[in-house]
């Protein structure tokens, strides 16, 4: 079966492609331990080093430390 994978589920850790538990908005991935980053538009999960979100193309603001 091939479906067209049109679209990465926007709850799939960006890494590992594993879905992590979004409602707990964990700041990372428990099966890869990778940081995530969510979106702020969309609320999709994207991975580090990301400028804009790959599931809302918004740009992404990374706040860094003040
Ligand atoms: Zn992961
Ligand atoms: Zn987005």
């Amino acid at each position: 079966m091939t479906h067209s994978n049109s679209g990465k589920n926007p709850a799939a850790c960006p890494y590992c492609d594993i879905t992590t538990e979004t409602e707990a908005r964990m700041p990372f991935c428990k099966a890869c331990k990778l940081s995530l980053f969510y979106c702020p538009a969309c609320g999709g999960l994207f991975g580090r080093g990301e400028s804009c979100c790959p599931h809302c193309q918004a740009e992404i603001t990374v706040q860094k430390e003040k």
